[in-house]
């Protein structure tokens, strides 16, 4: 189906999208959907055309019938919510082997071919062959389907099977939440938190992290371990992760003109996934010439997969960012792998010492220890180290015996937003 469809299907029906309950505000350019409806009679594809889109059936139904070689059409059926139409064009690239009308007023949640076959990369090679194998054999079957006289009844048992499945593996939830925020940006429902960090010898404020939040409309706000890993299954994280650069350098720039400290960074974070864009670098300079933000005052929080991808590219990237001042952290240090022999390869300055270790190193030799490795690591290799999660005295005294002397944690302050945290900064701990 072309996106022409889409968008005459939509504003027609834009009345339909005012009743859903999830989605308040209902807004009709078509990029800004999380829905796409269709109003009785509609065509919604139709055989032979090149579809770029599967939907899920919110509401309503459809019947779904094609036309064999001699002319003659054949009625396969009919669906309703819970069902998923259009898949198979998604996954290879033939055309659509069958028409879908819609018989009521329909809403849909739609799966685009290019987030199905990033979700699709991302996963086992098995899933992506098993998944082709099955659609071809399918193809083959409906390609003989000449002879098969009624798919009526047959039908009706499979819409309840996908149903259940559909049901089963929550996985509509999933498509709902990821069109959510694939709009979630535009409509000004992302918010960034900032964390400071402490010199402890000193107690001053030396820096932020900026840490993502999504205001969802009806839920509420969620925090990032709640959406960050669809974001990066479904690469939607690349704008997200561009958004927040640009959101938290404005900030920084605010923040350091209004207290004059010109010292203070902002640390981002950034997933394995946005390294695949092979223009990030050109986006950051840009970035920082439009919010008047130096390179040397920006971190860039990576975590040991992205580097233990191997990626030329991704090397690249990091050396001409380090080029121009900018720090390279890595973040949760010490939970992932073990395999300390990439590190030395990249232009890491930065180590951040997780959390978990953080926590237990009073009570637990093992964490104590490896919070003692990795600092002399940092020692050894010329790293900087922080240490995240710290919220007791009894852990500053100690990290303060080790001579680790920059931490995040509650001990200090959690993420606030900007205006907390200017008002935190005149409080005197800047
Ligand atoms: P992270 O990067 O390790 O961020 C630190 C997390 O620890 C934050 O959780 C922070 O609120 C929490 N934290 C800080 N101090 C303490 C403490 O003393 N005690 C405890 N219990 N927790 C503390 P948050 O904000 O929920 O973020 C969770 C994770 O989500 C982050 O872990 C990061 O991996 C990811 N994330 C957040 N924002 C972004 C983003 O903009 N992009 C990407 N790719 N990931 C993000
Ligand atoms: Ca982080
Ligand atoms: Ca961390």
């Amino acid at each position: 189906m072309n996106s022409g469809n889409n968008n005459s299907a939509a504003e027609q029906s834009s009345d339909l999208a005012v009743s859903s309950s999830l989605i308040p505000a209902f807004d009709p350019s078509s990029s800004l959907q999380v829905e796409k409806l269709y109003r009785a009679g509609e065509f919604i594809m139709s055989q032979g055309d090149i579809g770029d889109s599967a939907y899920f059936i919110q509401s309503g139904r459809v019947q779904i019938s094609l036309t064999r070689s001699d002319g003659s059409k054949l009625l396969m059926g009919q669906r309703g919510a819970g069902s998923l139409i259009g898949e198979m064009a998604i996954v290879d690239d033939g055309p659509r082997s069958a028409s879908v009308q819609a018989i009521e007023d329909c809403r849909l949640l739609e799966i685009t071919k290019s987030d199905f076959t990033r979700a699709l990369r991302n996963s086992s090679p098995i899933v992506g062959l098993v998944t082709r194998l099955i659609l071809l054999r399918y193809r083959d079957v409906l390609q003989r389907s000449d002879i098969i006289r009624d798919f009526t009844g047959m039908a009706t048992v499979l819409e309840q099977q996908e149903r259940v499945h559909a049901e089963e593996s929550r996985v509509l939830d999933l498509v709902r939440m990821a069109n959510e925020f694939r709009v979630a940006a535009a409509r000004q429902q992302l918010l960034l938190e900032y964390q400071p960090f402490i010199d402890m010898t000193t107690g001053a404020v030396i820096g932020f992290e900026a840490l993502m939040r999504w205001q969802h409309p009806v839920r509420g706000k969620i925090g990032p371990d709640q959406f960050i890993p669809m974001a990066e299954d479904t690469g939607l994280i690349v704008d997200a992760t561009r958004w927040a650069f640009k959101e938290a350098c404005t900030a920084l720039k605010r923040i350091q003109d209004r207290t004059g400290n010109r010292a203070l960074f902002m640390s981002i974070n950034f997933s394995a996934t946005d390294f695949d864009e092979p223009d990030l670098f050109d986006y950051l300079i840009s970035t920082l010439a439009e919010t008047g933000v130096t390179a040397e005052s920006v971190h860039l929080e990576i975590t040991e997969r992205l580097l233990l991808r191997k990626s030329e590219q991704v090397l690249r990237m990091l050396q001409q960012c380090r080029a121009q001042g900018m720090q390279v952290a890595i973040d949760d240090f010490g939970i992932a792998y073990s395999s300390l022999s990439y590190l030395h390869l990249y232009p890491v300055s930065i180590l951040k010492i997780d959390y978990s270790f953080i926590k237990n190193m009073i009570s637990d030799r093992t964490s104590m220890s490896l919070v003692k490795t990795i600092l002399s690591l940092c020692s050894n290799m010329g790293f900087k180290s922080i240490a995240e999660g710290v919220e007791t005295q009894d852990q500053v005294d100690l990290l303060l015996e080790l001579e680790c002397t920059v931490a995040q944690g509650y001990r200090f302050a959690k993420p606030m937003s900007e205006q907390a945290l200017m008002k935190f900064l005149e409080q005197g701990h800047g």
